[in-house]
């Protein structure tokens, strides 16, 4: 089959009532394929289930038939489909009507309406209106809807919601990706949390698949772009991570996106799109493409990424012994004693949290990472190189951990500190 090839053949009476349809072919096993067109108005014979009093979940046929509707006391449509439904559905006065445009891909960002969706079932069923939640054929986005509103009324895990809408419609099985957004879900306690580090982390690898295809950086994704920590801000964070040379603040200890030391031994990463595991859930960093970085791309030290890391604690011992006594050598003796008591860093390590190299969120004073899919990071105010930053491919931290997208300084490079303070305006 050519690639964009319509093959789609009459779905009509295709779709099995107990059978377990897929909106997309999952594997090279699945014995039915299904290619869809805007022209299909069908989703296969009125398919629809009832998973709580008032809420149903169905497909598009379901959706587009107005008895079944009436007949059912349907009177809210929740449409998470690639096209609305027809106009006499969307444009009939007796109905509430919400589109969410959505592919069943895993990539597809669906966490980001949970919010919403669980409002406007919520609402509707309040008001006795009773809700239709669909897609196409009810499988994957809309069960997706359903059992994300599940979890939030019933405070549930994924598994244990997933089979409580299973027990009312079997075949429901949503997409790799929207697993991961719905244990993320409920890892954020049913609700988005910004600051969430896999949440985060979600969002990095949405925007770091779109900077593949776009090749910079879209203006949808900017939101994964942090200010810049070096900025006045009204509360600054008292733990900051600074340019060894000149002193900058390069980022907070809020920017870091920390990631477990890799035990030794553990198997090589696959090589494979990294969307299965998109919200970071998995322990391991195994599902990114993989890119062994023996060096930090060409820097002309040609200093190995790792021995740059591991030689941080020499080179301190070197200058400290370089220092001469004198007011200055006191700040110096202070400064590296703030270094020195990094107690976090050293509690974190027993976790099993690696620190050989500071992975960090995109920062605004980054400017080639608006541009460029990968490349070097130099100190804003005094342009030593810092670290580097790789969008399209994984960097591997010197522990064996696979990083994607990666942005990172070298802590040789940058000094951590505790000393507050007031945070320097460098622009
Ligand atoms: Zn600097
Ligand atoms: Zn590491």
């Amino acid at each position: 089959m050519h690639e964009g090839e319509i093959v789609i053949k009459k779905v009509q009476g295709h779709v099995p009532k107990s059978g377990a349809p897929r909106e997309k072919p999952p594997t090279k096993d699945a014995t039915i394929t299904y290619r869809l067109t805007r022209d299909d108005i069908s989703g296969g014979p009125v398919n629809l289930d009832e998973i709580e009093p008032g809420l149903w979940l169905g497909n598009v046929t379901a959706a587009a038939d107005l008895p079944t509707l009436e007949k059912l006391a349907i009177r809210s449509v929740l449409t998470i489909d690639s096209c609305p439904l027809p106009a006499h559905v969307t444009e009939n006065p007796g109905l509430r009507v919400k589109y969410i445009q959505a592919s069943d891909v895993p990539r597809e960002d669906l966490i980001k309406h949970f919010e919403d969706t669980n409002n406007f079932i919520r609402e509707s069923l309040e008001e006795e209106r009773n809700v239709l939640v669909h897609c196409y054929f009810g499988v994957s986005r809309s069960a997706t809807i359903v059992i994300a509103y599940i979890m939030n009324k019933y405070k549930l895990t994924y598994d244990a919601a997933l089979q409580r809408v299973k027990s009312k419609r079997r075949f429901v099985m949503p997409n790799p990706g929207f697993i991961n957004q719905l244990k993320l879900f409920s890892i954020m306690n049913y609700r988005i949390d910004p600051q969430n580090e896999k949440y985060k982390l979600f969002r990095l690898k949405l925007a770091a698949d779109n900077v593949r295809k776009a090749k910079r950086l879209p203006v949808n994704c900017m939101d994964v772009v942090k200010p810049d920590p070096a900025v006045t801000q009204e509360t600054p964070e008292p733990i900051v991570y600074r340019c060894r040379k000149c002193r900058r603040v390069v980022a907070t200890k809020s920017n870091l996106l920390t990631h477990k030391q890799k035990p030794p031994g553990h198997s090589p990463a696959k090589h494979h799109n990294s969307f299965g595991d998109v919200a970071g859930l998995n322990d391991d960093e195994s599902d990114t493409e993989q890119q062994l970085s023996k060096e930090d791309g060409v820097a002309p030290s040609g200093s190995a990424e790792g021995t740059a890391a591991d030689s941080a604690a020499t080179e301190e011992k070197v200058s400290c012994k370089e220092s001469v006594p004198s007011m200055s050598h006191v700040t110096e003796q202070m400064r590296r004693s703030s270094i020195s008591s990094d107690q976090s860093q050293r509690s974190s390590e027993k976790d099993g949290i690696c620190s050989k190299i500071y992975f960090t969120e995109p920062l605004a004073w980054m400017t080639d990472i608006f541009h460029n899919t990968q490349g070097r990071l130099y100190c804003p105010k005094c342009t030593v190189k810092l670290g580097s930053f790789n969008w399209v491919m994984a960097t591997k931290c010197p522990c064996g951990a696979e990083i994607y997208p990666a942005f990172y300084l070298v802590p040789s490079k940058t000094e951590y500190s505790t000393v507050v303070q007031n945070v320097q305006v460098t622009v």
